[in-house]
């Protein structure tokens, strides 16, 4: 028998431009996580999500049914709103049989209390993003937004991608990584949990020790045509498992 265990994935940035990412995604799902205990997706699972509306585009009735799959056949599923598919809503977790979690959200994971985040909230050195976020993750601009038409809707999350990767250019990597500070503030807030994030695509387990406790702080990777991988935790710890 297995020992009992859980995954964690984020940044998978499935798109229409990324068949390999989907194609190993695809696998994933019928293959290790039908094993699991639980799925986790930490955010960024879509490289855009312009509304529930938008659930019967190919490509995401794809994912919506493996999904689906995924979740009728036992393991449980929860999905975290990342900084691209924020307007992931309640028709579509109801749609894969996924529970919507907020971030961050503390869970005991076989014993280890741990806190899992997307990981963009702690991105605190960079000042222009967070006022970006604050804007779009208020509810009155999601609700203009959502009200908007289909095709205004993908045009705009059009621009909205290639501003941010214009404005990335100009970031220096330290900006773009989480903030030291910001991840000391949360730990000290919830009494030193174990934290999972992904977000700054470098995948990494830190083990430091802050105010006296050991923490650990593990950083998910990203998926590419070259790369990608999942954490797998069980009641021993967690380890990342690289494709
Ligand atoms: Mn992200």
């Amino acid at each position: 028998m297995p020992v009992p265990h859980t995954l964690l994935i984020s940044d998978l940035h499935l798109s229409e431009d990324a068949p390999h990412v989907r194609k190993r995604f695809l696998d994933f799902l019928a293959g290790p996580a039908r094993k699991a205990d639980a799925l986790y997706i930490l955010g960024d699972l879509f490289e855009t999500w312009i509304g529930d509306d938008d659930i019967a585009s190919p490509l995401n009735q794809k994912i919506v049914d493996a999904l689906q799959a995924l979740s009728s056949a036992g393991p449980a599923l929860y999905l975290m709103h990342g900084n691209r598919d924020f307007l992931m809503g309640q028709e579509f977790a109801l749609a894969c049989g996924a529970q919507l979690l907020p971030d961050p959200t503390e869970i005991d994971l076989y014993g280890v209390r741990t806190l899992l985040s997307h990981g963009d909230q702690l991105c605190t050195d960079d000042v222009e993003y967070q006022t970006y976020r604050k804007q779009v993750r208020s509810s009155a601009w999601q609700r203009k937004v959502l009200a908007l038409p289909i095709e205004t809707r993908r045009q705009m999350a059009k621009d909205a991608t290639a501003m941010s990767d214009k404005a990335k250019q100009a970031k220096t990597l330290e900006i773009m990584d989480v903030s030291p500070q910001a991840v000391t503030d949360l730990l000290r807030k919830h009494g030193y949990p174990r934290l999972i994030h992904g977000h700054t695509h470098r995948p990494a387990r830190h083990v430091y020790r802050l105010d006296d406790h050991s923490c650990e702080r593990w950083v998910l990777p990203d998926w590419t045509s070259v790369r990608g991988g999942y954490l797998q935790c069980d009641r021993n710890g967690c380890r990342s498992v690289p494709f």
